[in-house]
């Protein structure tokens, strides 16, 4: 299969989502262009009426980014300097940020070895007296557990707030992500499940008092212009960026149904391949794929092979967060949280995007099918 020729397998394809819908979208940008609506005009109030309703949420305030939603998030909900606050290791850094920039202190629960997510089972036990929220990850697209999570969490009176950023259009049991717990978080980054043209993002929640903080932290903790009741900051998301999202929505339930189909495939075809292990998404839950992140026992052996393959990957993550830099202070050692310290050496995500083909796919399952003939077996995972 090596050969010069060969096109790229990219990992998402972002031209191709906004080629189709170029002429709408330019056609929208003429209108805030000419009304000159850009801050908080219009089109975000559009927007947030519409991704409330997608999130069968009463309410949406919409952010600049997923970290400003989860740093809001976390505000709204009361979480104070010096508080704990609970969440998993296995993330992108912005979840433990938002916390850290509350002045708050991230405590750190491992993952469940099955969905990656964080492990109820484990939840009662990190709980102090200090704790006053926590959040769970809904990695890759796939809900954590929610109902042992919101049990511990309603026992003690403490919110839970849905890192959702990975999870727009998943399911628990039914229910979209986001308003199962007190509020969700969601990010509009490009490669996101629902992206932008630059950076945005959202939250949503069924209890009023949260949002109108929110909405109001968002804009100098002001509802009218040049009266500050609380304090605030500049989060606000503009009119191009909602009016972009407000034409892609539609679209999203159809991309969701593209990613799991294409996840389908790929699981089906690597379900028996030695040294590697297709995730693994409960019965009771709906992933929406955002990252497709296959276990590979020598996975710097498989990245060569990819790369002379010409197929694009990524490393979600390559360090747990409480071995990153940024958290030297908290002192925590490697051994902490064995399932995720084990996942960030073998997690490995394949191409995946709603117009992935079924040739690229075969390519990417016969160069993994190769490279499995000089992998070792793959270890069981959390078993240190
Ligand atoms: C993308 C992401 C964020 C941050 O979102 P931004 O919009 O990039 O700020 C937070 N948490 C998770 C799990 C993410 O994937």
């Amino acid at each position: 299969m090596k050969g010069t020729n060969l096109d790229t397998i990219p990992f998402i394809d972002l031209p191709e989502q906004f080629r189709a819908l170029a002429p709408q979208i330019r056609a929208a940008m003429d209108k805030i262009f000419d009304d000159a609506s850009f801050i908080q005009g219009p089109p975000v109030r559009e927007f947030e009426s519409a991704f409330a309703r997608f999130c069968r949420a009463r309410h949406c305030v919409a952010v600049h980014s997923g970290t400003a939603a989860l740093h809001l998030a976390l505000l709204a909900c009361g979480v104070k300097p010096g508080d704990h606050v609970i969440t998993a290791p296995n993330s992108f850094i912005a979840t433990a940020e938002a916390i850290a920039f509350c002045g708050a202190v991230p405590r750190f629960v491992d993952v469940s070895p099955v969905s990656y997510n964080l492990d109820a089972a484990q939840l009662e036990h990190a709980i102090t007296p200090r704790t006053t929220a926590i959040i769970p990850v809904h990695l890759y697209g796939q809900p954590a557990d929610m109902d042992p999570i919101l049990s511990i969490a309603a026992r003690r009176g403490i919110p839970v707030i849905e890192d959702a950023c990975q999870a727009h259009g998943a399911t628990y049991k039914g229910r979209p992500v986001g308003t199962i717990g007190s509020v969700g978080c969601f990010s509009f980054y490009p490669g996101k499940n629902l992206g932008a043209a630059g950076d945005g993002g959202a939250i949503v929640t069924d209890n009023a008092t949260i949002a109108d903080k929110i909405a109001m932290m968002r804009d100098h903790g002001s509802h009218r212009k040049y009266e500050h009741d609380v304090l605030g900051h500049n989060f606000r998301l503009d009119s191009i960026q909602c009016a972009i999202l407000s034409l892609k929505l539609p679209h999203l339930d159809n991309w969701n149904e593209k990613r799991k189909d294409r996840a389908r495939y790929y699981t089906e075809r690597l379900q028996d391949v030695a040294g590697v292990a297709p995730p693994v998404v409960a019965t009771d839950r709906q992933s929406v794929f955002h990252l497709y992140a296959i276990r590979v026992s020598d996975r710097a052996h498989l990245e060569k092979q990819l790369h002379a393959n010409k197929i694009q990957y990524g490393i979600h993550y390559p360090t747990p967060i409480h071995l990153q830099g940024a958290f030297a202070a908290l002192n925590l050692k490697e051994g902490s949280f064995p399932v995720s310290e084990q996942l960030s050496k073998e997690v490995l995500s394949l191409p995946i995007f709603p117009a992935l083909t079924e040739s690229q796919q075969d390519r990417v399952i016969e160069t993994i099918r190769l490279a499995s003939k000089n992998l070792p077996p793959l270890a069981t995972l959390g078993n240190t």
